[in-house]
């Protein structure tokens, strides 16, 4: 996928709509979860970092309290202050607006928002505007700033969009680092930048966005949730990440596979930041194909079409590939060789529509830098 969106756009977009020039302008990244999924909401570890594609959110404040947003590709949205906030009705203002409730911004503003983060494909097109609508109100300057606009679009995405996230989208967008990882400790609160240079390394991660939600996806999610709070709560630790593989052999059938997949998934960041920081990327491929097995037969939140296309990937000459995010849909991404990639794309569009599956949309993820503030 090619850059559609910039700054300039952004800020031409904005004097389209409002008729005059904006404040400030913040760009915010989407991401990508290399390792460690639902991991989060167990105190585990995860492996996400920022992709170029990004939210950017022009910005223009008023003399009254009215709130005016234009999205582009969405319906215009437009009301006061007071409107903002849990309760309010359902749509997209819940993201970009709720972040000015969360911060406690109390005077109105015009924004214009174009963003390039494929929606709802687990590249977490939310926080990208989230944390760039939360750049462009607070302008964090410090890093403990940056933390209040993570926490704030958390706050937004749980309390106004009824969203129940767990913060590392918000934290990838606000923390992450070009070249690099960013591995987040939940138990910890604590965050470490690792280095992922692939490109010098003849190395790809490529995306490939199936395209499909399932509908069962936010039950089962709250299910999952509450299966490790029982699993913990059994095992008699404060978060699952605590526990570790033997224990789960403690618990009966589903909870014994949760928890399996929960610790196994833990020491496979460890052990893919390992393998980073000694600079030898190459090597992660069987750790992540293990991750996606875990996801799959422990976890159970795979779909046919994940499968499909981390199985087409290995076929073809991956290194390894997994789902990513959530799962029940959204993308799975394959570490590859840049010399394979037109032959593993292509068996990966040849078994999508052997399986009668909607063409999947492919791209290389780049390791790429936080949010930011451009100069107007
Ligand atoms: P994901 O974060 O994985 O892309 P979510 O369901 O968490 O999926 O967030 C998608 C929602 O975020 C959209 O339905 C919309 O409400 C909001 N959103 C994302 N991108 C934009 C955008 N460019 N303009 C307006 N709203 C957006
Ligand atoms: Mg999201």
């Amino acid at each position: 996928m090619t850059k559609s969106t910039d700054a300039q756009s952004v800020k031409s977009y904005f004097a389209r709509a409002y008729g005059r020039s904006p404040d400030r302008i913040w760009a915010a990244p989407g991401r990508v979860n290399l390792l460690g999924d639902h991991t989060d909401y167990n105190g585990g570890l995860a492996l996400p970092f920022a992709l170029a594609q990004r939210a950017y959110v022009a910005l223009g404040w008023r003399e009254d309290t009215a709130v005016h947003l234009n999205s582009a590709g969405f319906e215009p949205w437009a009301g006061t202050l007071d409107h903002i906030g849990p309760g309010m009705p359902a749509s997209w203002a819940q993201y970009a607006a709720g972040t000015a409730w969360a911060l406690g911004i109390t005077r109105g503003f015009d924004a214009a928002i174009l963003s390039d983060v494929p929606l709802s494909a687990g590249l977490s097109s939310s926080a990208a505007i989230g944390c760039a609508m939360g750049g462009a109100l607070a302008n964090p300057e410090t890093v403990g700033e940056r933390h209040n606009v993570v926490n704030a679009c958390v706050r937004a995405e749980n309390q106004v969009a009824g969203a129940p996230t767990g913060g590392m989208d918000q934290t990838a967008s606000m923390f992450a680092a070009a070249g690099h990882a960013l591995l987040i400790d939940f138990g910890r609160d604590s965050m470490m930048h690792v280095p992922l240079d692939l490109s010098p390394r003849g190395l790809a991660i490529l995306i490939i966005n199936t395209r499909v939600t399932h509908a069962l996806a936010d039950g089962q999610y709250g299910r999952r949730r509450a299966e490790c709070q029982e699993a913990a709560r059994q095992l008699g630790v404060t978060a699952l990440a605590q526990a570790t593989p033997e224990d789960a052999e403690r618990l009966d059938g589903i909870l014994a596979r949760r928890t399996r997949h929960v610790t196994t998934e833990t020491e496979r960041v460890r052990t893919a930041v390992g393998l980073l920081n000694a600079g030898t990327p190459e090597k992660l491929g069987p750790v992540l194909l293990a991750s996606h097995t875990s996801l799959r037969d422990d976890y159970e939140v795979s779909c046919p079409e994940l499968d499909t296309a981390v199985e087409a990937a290995m076929e073809a000459g991956a290194l390894g590939a997994r789902m990513t995010g959530g799962g029940f849909g959204g993308s799975a991404l394959a570490l590859i060789r840049e010399a394979d990639r037109p032959a593993i794309t292509e068996a990966i569009r040849i078994a999508f529509a052997r399986h009668g599956f909607t063409a999947p949309e492919m791209f290389t993820a780049v390791p790429s830098q936080s949010a930011e503030r451009i100069s107007l």
